[in-house]
């Protein structure tokens, strides 16, 4: 499967979201061979669970060296709910590559998270051509339609 395939399974795992005022979103990591090792998605275990963060939780002590995490939405820099946002987990591990469909629109905090991975050398790719089906995801937010 190349990227944008894995990212659209990414994107279809929001579906498995609970209701939720918060963003929709699913992540999927997939090791350098291309093996499927995760698969997360907000409000998994806990209403406050973000997908990437659902998703790393399954490879607790997994060497994640040269893997790719495909999320639908750009990974957060910051957030309320819990002291470490999405970035600073992915950072945390080997993960090389980042794919995600969405940026974050400025609805709950200024998202920085493209920039902070692509700054500690992480390879990012936005595959803005699939944001249209987040959105889709997500039109119970504010100010989001299709
Ligand atoms: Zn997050």
């Amino acid at each position: 499967m190349n990227d944008h395939e894995h990212l659209r399974r990414a994107v279809a795992l929001a579906g498995r979201c609970p209701p939720s005022s918060t963003f929709r979103v699913g992540a999927v990591v997939v090791d350098a061979a291309g093996t499927t090792l995760a698969l997360g998605w907000s409000g998994r275990r806990d209403p406050a669970d973000h997908a990437e963060e659902s998703a790393l939780a399954e490879l607790d002590g997994v060497d994640l060296t040269g893997a790719t995490i495909y999320s639908s939405l750009e990974p957060c820099s910051r957030r309320a709910s819990r002291p470490e946002s999405c970035t600073g987990l992915i950072l945390a591990t080997g993960i090389a590559r980042v794919v995600y469909a969405w940026r974050e629109p400025t609805l709950f905090v200024d998202c920085e998270g493209d920039e902070l991975l692509r700054a500690a050398g992480r390879e990012v790719h936005e595959l803005a051509e699939l944001a249209h089906l987040v959105r889709a995801a997500n039109t119970h937010l504010p100010g989001v339609d299709t």
